[in-house]
């Protein structure tokens, strides 16, 4: 049984976090497999070293004196080693970074020293094994994953040593020059790594005990969601919830490791396990999340029912545009197209007109839409769902302009607008959730 660890960078913070830690990887000889983000915040008005060092680069590029910056990275990477008290010569490894520094150093190399630095303060605290991720995460030039060889590559590195940590974030192209994941890219890191060595379950630790069933800045004290499945938190990330990297479920899904998202501050609580299959039935709603910005196009034309392919002409306006659909609600001879609204800033009034020229038809545009999914994996087969909303949001006096329900009957997404968006999620979480 093993279980790769992954803790991102409010977890290791400072000297305190690390000891929280530490507890946690030693109290469990499963944790074998550690993975660091860089060291993040300590309070809301610090700066996390990554976002240091992304200034740092751009200081670098326009040849902006950048002493100031690069001190705060030296001090804080100094003092968290000194807190610790353990044996490691960082300033000699902060030194030779100095010494690379240069108007085109490259932004992956240059960014992933975050990971790379916290790493190995980590593995000398924990008296693990510093494993370099770029000697683990090969991608080939075109930035596609080498699977096969990252496999091979982690399995050595556990089998050699036993109990290691590696960078998460970045890893390196087949000359071995570093490639990085995209921002918050060691949750994925972890994934890889748990699917290589086929891990009995992959720890996310961060901030919260858990994903929330709604948006804690819209409903007071949202629960923590015990179970999700995989399909059930793509729905909700989709729709705004931020969790984890949206790419982390695709390695451990395909071998159905469990994620566990548990807190570092609260590590008795057991967080929240993201998997193929869930057992509890005891909410029929599993979470609420939404999303502003979305616009309508409205196409109306008489007798479009009769018209076969209308509705193929009308989409490939938009893939001309490459503005992606995200719904299609129809009448008989009307319909809409919901698209987001930043996708089609450049180009709405071509695409009306395009569309008028294509079709012949009608066509208006609705701004101002917001769009709320109800997600659900125990809502399939199930009456009285789509009442509840119904009878709730017309308590509320608000006015659903759009309903979509996929075919698994996995989400219910309702179309309000953008003024009704807070009270809209405020009002079906107490109806549902609460
Ligand atoms: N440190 C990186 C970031 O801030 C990667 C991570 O934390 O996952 O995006």
């Amino acid at each position: 049984m093993l279980t790769v660890t992954k803790f991102g960078g409010s977890s290791l913070s400072c000297a305190t976090q690390f000891a929280k830690v530490k507890n946690i990887v030693l109290s469990d000889p499963k944790r074998k497999i550690v993975v660091c983000s860089a060291l993040g915040k300590r309070d809301k008005n610090d700066t996390k070293i990554t976002d240091l060092l992304y200034i740092l680069h751009a200081h670098l590029k326009y040849s902006v004196p950048y002493a100031d910056i690069w001190d705060m990275l030296y001090t804080r990477f100094v003092g968290v080693r000194d807190e610790l008290g353990i044996e490691y010569d960082i300033e000699k490894d902060l030194e030779s970074l100095k010494a690379e520094l240069n108007k085109n150093i490259s932004q992956d190399y240059l960014v992933s020293r975050g990971e790379y630095l916290t790493s190995l303060l980590m593995s000398r605290y924990l008296n693990y094994k510093f494993v370099d991720a770029r000697d683990l995460l090969r991608f080939n030039f075109d930035g596609k994953l080498d699977e096969k060889l990252t496999e091979s590559n982690v399995k050595a590195a556990f089998n050699a040593y036993g109990s290691i940590v590696v960078p998460g974030f970045y890893g390196a192209y087949p000359n071995g020059t570093v490639k990085l994941l995209s921002r918050g890219g060691s949750d994925v890191t972890g994934s890889i790594l748990a699917k290589c060595v086929n891990a009995s379950v992959y720890e996310n630790w961060t901030d919260v005990s858990g994903i929330l069933a709604a948006d804690p800045k819209l409903v007071s004290n949202p629960k923590a969601i015990k179970e999700i499945t995989y399909a059930e938190l793509r729905e909700l990330s989709y729709m705004g919830a931020s969790v984890l990297h949206e790419e982390t479920v695709f390695p451990v899904q395909s071998l159905n490791i469990p994620i566990n998202l548990k807190n570092t501050n609260e590590p008795d609580n057991p967080g929240t396990f993201i998997q193929n299959e869930c057992t509890d039935t005891s909410n029929i709603v599993t979470g609420i999340a939404g999303k502003k910005d979305f616009l309508s196009f409205n196409i109306q034309k008489d007798h479009m029912s009769n018209e076969v392919g209308f509705l193929r002409k009308a989409l490939s306006v938009f893939e001309k545009y490459d503005v992606s659909v995200e719904h299609v609600p129809s009448g008989i001879d009307s319909f809409s197209v919901v698209v987001g609204g930043a996708s089609v800033e450049k180009c709405r009034y071509e695409l009306v007109t395009d569309l008028k020229k294509e079709l012949g038809a009608n066509v208006s545009i609705d701004d101002n839409i917001a769009l709320v999914a109800v997600v659900g994996r125990n809502m399939a087969k199930r009456s009285g769902v789509c009442a509840k909303i119904f009878e709730t949001l017309g308590a509320q006096k608000i006015n659903v302009k759009l309903l979509a329900q996929g075919p698994s009957e996995l989400n219910i997404i309702i179309g309000v607008d953008s003024k009704d968006y807070e009270e809209t999620i405020k009002a079906l979480y107490e109806a549902l959730v609460r």
